[in-house]
């Protein structure tokens, strides 16, 4: 059987049903195929995904349980308390964002999908016919030619029985092979997720390496055993593409840049890029003269280096924090990559440049400021243009004159960009 789209998503996590349900609030036709056989497990949402997908009608109430948890660390070498997460089942909350996405519009087929001249063809035997592609398959999908790979990396996840009197929480302990993530829901019941080098020079079978793993952190939970249930082993090596070439079939998500999955924010990265790909599809939609076309490559060119580049560069400072383990062959591999590049780049003075940004759901080009602290250029202030701003500031103007041409929101702007000037 062959079926007909504007758009075809291949891959129902949260990238792919977030690009599935904004293109089926655009009014396109969009066929989003998943084979719903994610393995049980928690995740953290972070609370700026929470923000999100509370805007945007998306946070599931009822339907899914949400934890919120203190989240605790013994990262560095110091015991950090400070912010909340909310613990999810990750299987639950994707079938709950297909279900979003179905009750926008988007027709929900349960299947696995490859890229095809055209569009795409399922695992079944099935067609797409469709202009355009997302290929938001997750981190496996990343394979084309320029890839970059860092460590090879494996997080084994088990469900723990303990204490009932355990409080809910999160808490990262890193190990010297690797780190833990405890993800404790209350009732005595908790989920281990251990990280590690995929090669285990022992060949240890997961639930021994798992095993090991909280052997060595048993005073941070005391008293909680694996339950029995079995071990989920996932990889997690972080994953870089290239910019893709043929417009066609567009990676979104962890399938065009998945990081270690220590920073927490890997589904809220996997939103920003549904939301940046869906400004690519409408801009390649109105395009008539291939103008559309050329900035969408020059966008998806500046996310690989400022975006993806950056967060990779992150998770490598957060490894090195970890000094007292710099030696050992686990964090060395992963202090090391991407590159040695500083995170942020160094900008002398505040500057302006043009850039490709999203403007109202789409892909323009627009003058905008770089500064110390924002070296990504920032297109606005309050939805005033930064650069004009900026401008009309260094020919004097002060908070007053600024109020009265661009209106109240611009008195403001010469004290925040004082804070500008100095690297955040
Ligand atoms: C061990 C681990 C723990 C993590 N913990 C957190 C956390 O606590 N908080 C957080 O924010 N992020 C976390 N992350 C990162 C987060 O899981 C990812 O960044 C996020 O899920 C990426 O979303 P995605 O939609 O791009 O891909 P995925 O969530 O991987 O979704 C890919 C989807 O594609 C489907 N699929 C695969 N092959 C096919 C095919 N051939 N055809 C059709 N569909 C297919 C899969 O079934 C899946 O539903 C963690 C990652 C790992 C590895």
């Amino acid at each position: 059987m062959t079926m007909q789209a504007d758009l075809v998503v291949m891959g129902g996590g949260p990238a792919g049903t977030i690009s599935a349900w904004l293109a089926a609030q655009d009014g396109r036709r969009v066929i989003l195929i998943d084979p719903d056989r994610a393995p049980s497990r928690i995740e953290g949402l972070s609370p700026r995904l929470q923000n999100w997908l509370h805007r945007a009608g998306l946070l599931p109430h009822a339907s899914v349980p949400l934890v919120r948890v203190p989240r605790r660390s013994l990262w560095a070498g110091t015991a950090y308390e400070g912010n909340h997460e909310l613990l999810v089942s990750r299987p639950d909350l994707d079938r709950h964002l297909r279900d979003c996405a179905r009750e926008a519009g988007a027709t929900v087929v349960l299947d696995t999908a490859t890229p095809a001249p055209g569009g795409a063809r399922m695992g079944s035997g099935g067609c797409v016919e469709a202009p355009l592609v997302l290929d938001a398959r997750g981190r496996r999908a990343a394979g084309r030619d320029g890839t970059r790979r860092g460590p090879p990396t494996v997080a084994m996840g088990v469900w723990l029985d303990g204490p009932a009197e355990t409080p809910p929480q999160t808490l990262i302990v890193p190990l010297d092979d690797g780190w833990v993530w405890f993800a404790c829901m209350g009732s005595g019941r908790a989920w281990a997720q251990v990280t590690l080098n995929a090669a285990d020079p022992d060949k240890a079978p997961p639930p021994k390496r798992v095993a090991r793993a909280l052997a060595d952190c048993t005073e941070q939970l005391p008293g909680f055993r694996p339950s029995g249930d079995a071990t989920v082993a996932r990889e997690c090596s972080p994953v870089l593409s290239p910019v893709p070439d043929d417009l066609s079939v567009l990676p979104v998500g962890d399938a065009a840049a998945a990081m270690d999955p220590l920073s927490g924010h890997g589904m809220f990265w996997a939103v920003s890029s549904a939301i940046a790909a869906a400004a690519v599809r409408r801009t390649l939609t109105a395009d008539t003269d291939g103008s559309g076309r050329s900035l969408a490559g020059r966008f998806l060119g500046q996310r690989t280096e400022d975006v993806f580049l950056r967060q990779a560069r992150i998770g490598r400072d957060f490894i090195r924090a970890e000094t007292a383990r710099a030696s050992l062959p686990f964090w060395k591999a992963r202090a090391a990559f991407p590159d040695d590049e500083p995170a942020h780049p160094t900008v002398p003075a505040i500057t302006t440049r043009r850039q490709v940004v999203v403007k109202d759901g789409r892909l323009t080009e627009l003058e905008v400021l770089i500064s110390p602290r924002s070296p990504g250029g920032v297109g606005w202030f309050h939805d005033l243009p930064a650069a004009d701003l900026w401008r009309a500031h260094a020919k004097g103007e002060d908070a007053v004159r600024l109020a009265q041409r661009f209106g109240p929101a611009a008195a403001r702007f010469p004290t925040w960009l004082a804070e500008e000037a100095t690297p955040g």
